[in-house]
């Protein structure tokens, strides 16, 4: 069972500091520890990924994850915006300007990397007649509708985010090893 699994028993299970359940509970402590500085974004989201909005509703609500996460991503999209100079700053309107673009590449990256499906065929890759999907051609996979640069700099940070989650689940398993 991988860490995302154990992590969706340990929020599932009823009652988490029964005895019984310890080892159902060890995922939290483990991501209890890797929830500090840039390790905090990465917890939510294994969480988000993991609850996917189905058996787990009770646990929390997705919108308020989301919005709790873009709380956190967005600074951080602005950081690497800035390291990776998207766009100028020297002026009054392209701050407002950069301001748009780094809020709109935030929101949309992480809607994509939590949700890249296909909305017409729900990610099946194909219509109820098992025809292949015209919209994403069959793959589930939708496109990410944007303006050419904003859509290339959302997709970077689309890999940000996976690397975010890869190395906080890699350092979490680290941590239950050691417990
Ligand atoms: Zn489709």
């Amino acid at each position: 069972m991988g860490f995302l699994e154990n992590y969706g028993n340990a929020v599932n299970a009823t009652n988490l500091i029964d005895d019984s359940t310890h080892s159902r509970c060890a995922p939290l402590g483990a991501s209890g520890w890797a929830s500090r500085n840039d390790l905090t974004l990465g917890a939510l989201l294994a969480r988000m990924l993991v609850a996917d909005g189905t058996a787990h509703d009770v646990f929390e609500s997705g919108a308020r994850n989301f919005m709790e996460a873009l709380r956190t991503w967005k600074p951080m999209v602005e950081e690497k915006a800035r390291a990776r100079k998207w766009v100028s700053e020297k002026m009054p309107w392209d701050i407002a300007n950069a301001k748009l673009i780094y809020d709109r590449v935030s929101e949309s990256s992480l809607a994509y990397f939590l949700d890249p499906r296909c909305g017409p065929c729900g990610g099946a890759g194909q219509d109820s007649d098992r025809r292949s999907c015209p919209h994403c051609k069959g793959t589930g996979i939708a496109d990410l509708l944007m303006a050419t640069r904003e859509r290339e700099w959302a997709l970077d940070m689309v890999s940000e985010l996976q690397e975010i989650v890869r190395s906080y689940t890699v350092r979490a398993k680290e941590k239950m090893r050691e417990e």
